[in-house]
């Protein structure tokens, strides 16, 4: 079983613009490599192979045409390269789009690093080839402190490590296989689990989760968030050209910088959140949990929701419910999208025709039962699997 681990990085000045050019010449071989890839396809030869486009790539860096490619480790633009051929395999095999070019204006800032050079302390991660000089005192800059100590297990054998911008901070992800767990011992009954936008989680047990986004602190964020959104556009109508186009100004530059801030804040706020909540969940060890099967996109056509909807990330908490679920040994079950968890009596199985979404509180017209109605659908998960 794999768990992967992200902690963000601290480099200093000379190494965030090393950052940069790993990441500016990954993609250029990314890019390079697609469209080799569409050449071929043009002129109705096969797919070329990740091995043929690296040997490929390879005597393009040694015919001097790119000098700078040969200031970034090798590693970095050969799985570049496979990445591509492995992309257009997943597009073949009808598995995901098409690949398209990456590019630096949508953020694409990305690299490879080989598993077995990474070297990982408590504090810090030693990356390939940050250092230009082979002198002692210049090796140092290879060495890239980590925000957080300890997080990522040490003197273990790692899996795909990549370093990653996220328009503010560059991370560090790698993987590490660990043993399958055994099933749970001693765990408690069956739990159902209702998503929902009044509270992000409601329990069959009883305990609820509210929902994070009707904090103070998550509305005054908006509310600012809202406010510099708005000025930004002031800013680019005041400095449109005459000839109609708009000019980025340094100060648009600056509140944009901040506007990402709060984005980034804000996702931070939910994230958290999120992971606090399914950590509380699968502490308790129920067995096995039910959850359902989410309709988001139906729910994300009624505008009125949408937002919120968004804004709770369902698909990120039943994610995370399964991974820990996993890692304990805990059963989850998803229960069929048909499944009236909503609509039917706990007391008396009725089942509601129509259930209007801004019915709160279940009133059952056969045997006058009156519960929430979010507890009542988590119950009902819970009846799901017994
Ligand atoms: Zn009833």
């Amino acid at each position: 079983m794999m768990k992967s681990f992200k902690v963000m990085l601290v480099p200093n000045k000379h190494q965030r613009t090393r950052l940069f050019q790993f990441a500016g010449t990954a993609r250029f071989a990314y890019n390079w490599a697609l469209q080799k890839e569409i050449d071929a396809y043009e002129v109705g030869e096969k797919f070329i192979s990740g091995y043929d486009l690296t040997k490929k790539f390879t005597v393009l860096k040694n015919s001097g045409e790119y000098p700078w490619l040969k200031s970034i480790s090798s590693q970095a633009t050969f799985q570049a390269v496979r990445d591509c051929a492995d992309a257009y395999i997943k597009f073949f095999k009808k598995q995901s789009l098409r690949p398209r070019f990456k590019s630096k204006r949508r953020g694409d800032f990305s690299f490879y690093q080989a598993a077995d050079k990474i070297k990982i302390t408590t504090t810090h991660v030693k990356l390939e080839a940050i250092a230009t000089s082979k002198r002692k005192n210049r090796q140092r800059l290879n060495w890239f402190r980590l925000a957080e100590h300890g997080r990522i297990p040490v003197g273990v054998k790692y899996f795909n490590p990549r370093i990653t911008f996220d328009g503010l901070n560059w991370w560090l992800s790698v993987a590490i296989e660990f043993a399958e767990p055994k099933p749970a011992e001693n765990c408690g009954e069956a739990l159902g689990i209702d998503l929902g936008v009044k509270n992000l989680a409601t329990c069959s047990d009883g305990t609820t989760y509210s929902n994070i986004n009707r904090t103070k602190t998550v509305r005054r964020l908006k509310k600012k968030l809202r406010r510099i959104q708005r000025s930004i556009s002031r800013k680019y109508e005041m400095n449109k050209s005459k000839g109609g186009s708009y000019q980025k100004t340094r100060n648009i530059i600056k509140s944009e910088r901040k506007l990402l801030r709060i984005h980034h804040r804000l996702a931070d706020i939910r994230q958290n959140y999120r992971h606090q909540i399914t950590s509380a969940i699968i502490g308790r060890k129920p067995n096995p949990i039910v959850l359902e099967d989410l309709n988001v996109r139906g729910m994300m056509s009624n505008r009125h929701l949408a937002k919120a909807v968004q804004e709770q990330g369902f698909y990120e908490f039943r994610r995370q419910i399964e991974y820990k679920a996993t890692w304990k040994g805990l059963r989850v079950v998803i229960a069929d999208r048909f499944y009236p968890s909503s609509k039917t009596c706990i007391a008396c199985g009725h089942v509601k025709k129509n259930l209007h979404l801004s019915e709160r509180i279940y009133h059952c017209e056969n045997c006058g039962n009156v519960i929430d109605r979010d507890l009542q659908a988590a119950i009902n998960l819970k009846r799901y699997v017994s």
